[in-house]
């Protein structure tokens, strides 16, 4: 069984790569819903371990199923270029999906399939740890803005607590298909940099073990529960 850490009591960065290391792998073999007759390969995620932000899209699509990685065809590009133009590398980041493969067609994720493949994304976000997840599309945003259409919320922020926020965003896949959609899409990926920046500062005075800078939620704060 999984412990739940407390914020405060992360593993070492070995013991964490170790971790996930083993939840790729249980990924890789799932079979916990329907998906796992149809995918190619299994998406667990990529990224850094040590990542202030995390990115959640949908699910993998015709490209990601073949190479087995998250965000690397056609909207995976735009997010990548996006997140460059505002000096952020993509190495910087964790990337990953609620569903960890591909739904056939690339249809919407079935509500026994999200809940299904629920609890590796809730372990990947302890083991991370970010202090900032953007949500990328509907079934996302879902996760911790319960209610609202996405045409309204996305920008938005909300302390989701543990010390983090999230910010809601359209998916890129559909920001390709709206015009109006990819400058929202361009301008709410704008506000990350003060974001990580913040949180930046919010880590190091933590590590010092002084006050937050202001606006930053604290990692004793309630976990949020869907
Ligand atoms: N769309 C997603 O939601 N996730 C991916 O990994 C690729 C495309
Ligand atoms: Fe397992 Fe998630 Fe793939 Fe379903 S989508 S088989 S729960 S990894």
């Amino acid at each position: 069984m999984r412990a739940v850490l407390p914020p405060d009591a992360l593993p070492d960065d070995e013991m964490r790569l170790h971790l996930m290391r083993r939840l790729e792998d249980e990924v890789l073999a799932c079979q916990r819903c329907p998906l796992a007759h149809t995918r190619t390969c299994a998406v667990p995620g990529e990224g850094n371990l040590n990542a202030v932000v995390m990115f959640v899209g949908e699910g993998p699509g015709f490209d990601e199923d073949r190479q087995g990685r998250p965000f690397v065809g056609r909207s995976g590009q735009f997010l990548t270029d996006t997140l460059t133009q505002l000096g952020i590398a993509r190495s910087e980041v964790y990337i990953t999906n609620v569903v960890k493969c591909r739904p056939p067609q690339n249809r919407d994720p079935l509500p026994a399939e999200l809940d299904a493949c629920s609890d590796y994304l809730t372990r990947q976000i302890e083991l991370v740890n970010p202090r900032i997840i953007v949500t990328l599309g509907r079934f996302s945003m879902r996760r911790w803005f319960p209610t609202g259409a996405i045409t309204q919320i996305h920008g938005r922020v909300r302390n989701i607590g543990r010390g983090r926020i999230a910010l809601a965003m359209f998916h890129p896949a559909a920001a390709l298909r709206n015009p109006a959609w990819q400058t929202a899409f361009v301008q709410d990926m704008g506000k990350l940099p003060a974001l990580i920046e913040r949180a930046q500062r919010a880590n190091a005075a933590a590590a010092r073990g002084e006050a937050l800078p202001a606006g930053a939620p604290h990692p004793g704060d309630e976990d949020y529960v869907a």
